[in-house]
């Protein structure tokens, strides 16, 4: 009886998992591996092998040194095997892809079945979860209809026609105040950029210790940029990183819409070919998501900040990132930065490097940051890569969301008060 109870739970057990997932795209004995380069002819192999076996950089090759994460085929670990080994070997980081997409939709669910994932108050909205686009959207009309200072803007549709938001908090004030734009998910694989957002927007709101953020700033948040993508990583493909825009000279859909600004386009440390997962596209802001951002961005009065979010490996990057050569404010930018480490460092102890983009990390080109910095005129530009630092990469359990938030709410205070402190007004 026991022993049949107990196979009739294992078929339940592989069911449920099945009905879980649910996605088409299935990881199943994919593995992430780790290099650490030990020369710049190591680090130059790492690059040709994105070339030769059409690999996915979780962490791109950038100087001696500094680690490489990749995710790897099953067909490919024979012949990646060997070539990594005649350089510095690898590390299997993490061992299979699928089970932690499974273990991610699993507790999702239980969550759900629970009746946590509709809520009925910004208070009551579960933070310690992922949402789907949906309940995302959801949330941005809680927070209108609870929050006469909050306005829901539509700046645009995305390439599959959905609409793309910003919520603006202008609380009333005697005086003018500067103003901050945040972005999230313009990579939509990374999940904790919007979870750890609408955590810290509900901090300021409501946990007084944090309301004086919006009091002495207006705060625009746009929590999906690339919302076409994010509803394919709940449905289609966990992992995927571009839009979902198609084109006809290609059968690869999709462009790295942070390759896709009019600044320094098409340059080094993006990829012209449509199949790579950093193709800068056809045209500078082909991408409804980005040709949008930027008219709205543009269209808006001095804007003081610009902080685009990523995950992950836990850095904040300033301009420049197509070039090495050090930015015009510099300076300021990396006392900002040590500010902002240290208060994010205080929280729970995790380290954030900071440093210009290009050397910090490595070249990129057509990015949100040089953009907002270069083109917008907005020195206070930032990218901030969440977490963690490689156990998870982009499938971070949902029990980190509020200690990611917590810590990169801290970065953000410092940031609010760095412009009020500065703020010159607008002459009224
Ligand atoms: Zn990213």
């Amino acid at each position: 009886m026991m022993r049949r109870l107990v196979f009739i739970l294992v078929l339940l057990e592989i069911y449920i998992v099945k009905i879980a997932v649910g996605n088409k795209v299935d990881y199943s004995g994919q593995q992430v591996w780790r290099v650490t380069p030990n020369s710049p002819e190591e680090v130059k192999s790492l690059r040709e092998l994105e070339e030769k076996f059409e690999v996915d950089f979780w962490t791109e090759p950038t100087s001696p040194g500094r680690f490489v994460d990749f995710r790897v085929k099953p067909k490919q670990f024979f012949e990646l095997a060997n070539a990594l080994n005649r350089m510095s070997g690898y590390e299997i980081y993490i061992s299979d892809v699928q089970s932690l997409i499974i273990n991610e939709k699993l507790s999702h669910n239980k969550r759900k079945n629970l009746g946590k994932a509709l809520a009925s108050s910004v208070q009551a909205f579960d933070y310690s979860q992922y949402h789907p686009a949906k309940e995302v959207y959801q949330w941005m009309d809680l927070v209108t209809s609870e929050y006469s200072f909050a306005t829901k803007e539509q700046f645009g549709v995305t390439f599959e026609g959905r609409p793309l938001y910003v919520l603006k908090f202008e609380k009333p004030s005697a005086k003018s105040k500067p103003t901050i734009v945040v972005d999230a998910l313009i990579h939509c694989r990374e999940w904790i950029t919007t979870a750890s957002l609408m955590f810290i927007f509900k901090e300021m709101l409501q946990n007084p210790s944090f309301t004086h953020m919006m009091d002495e700033v207006n705060w625009y948040f746009v929590p999906m940029i690339n919302v076409d993508g994010y509803v394919e990583t709940w449905i289609g493909d966990r992992l995927w990183r571009k839009t979902r825009s198609t084109g006809p000279n290609s059968n690869c859909p999709g462009v790295d819409a942070n390759r896709n600004f009019d600044s320094y386009w098409s340059n080094e440390g993006a990829s012209g070919n449509p199949c790579a997962f950093s193709y800068y596209g056809p045209t500078p802001e082909s991408e409804s998501e980005v040709r949008h951002l930027v008219k709205y961005v543009m269209g808006q009065g001095k804007i003081d900040a610009y902080v685009t979010t990523h995950s992950y490996t836990q850095l904040i990057l300033y301009p420049y990132g197509y070039t090495s050569t050090p930015c015009a404010d510099d300076a300021v930018l990396n006392a900002t930065s040590k500010l902002m480490h240290d208060a994010m460092k205080a929280v729970h102890g995790k380290t954030y490097t900071y440093g210009p983009s290009s050397t910090t990390i490595y070249v990129t080109s057509g990015t949100t940051t040089d953009w907002s910095y270069d083109v917008a005129g907005i020195v206070q530009s930032y990218t901030f890569e969440l977490r963690d630092t490689g156990r998870y990469g982009f499938i971070l359990p949902a029990d980190q969301i509020i200690p990611n938030g917590e810590e990169y709410l801290a970065g953000l205070e410092v940031l609010s008060n760095y412009v009020r402190d500065n703020y010159e007004g607008s002459g009224m």
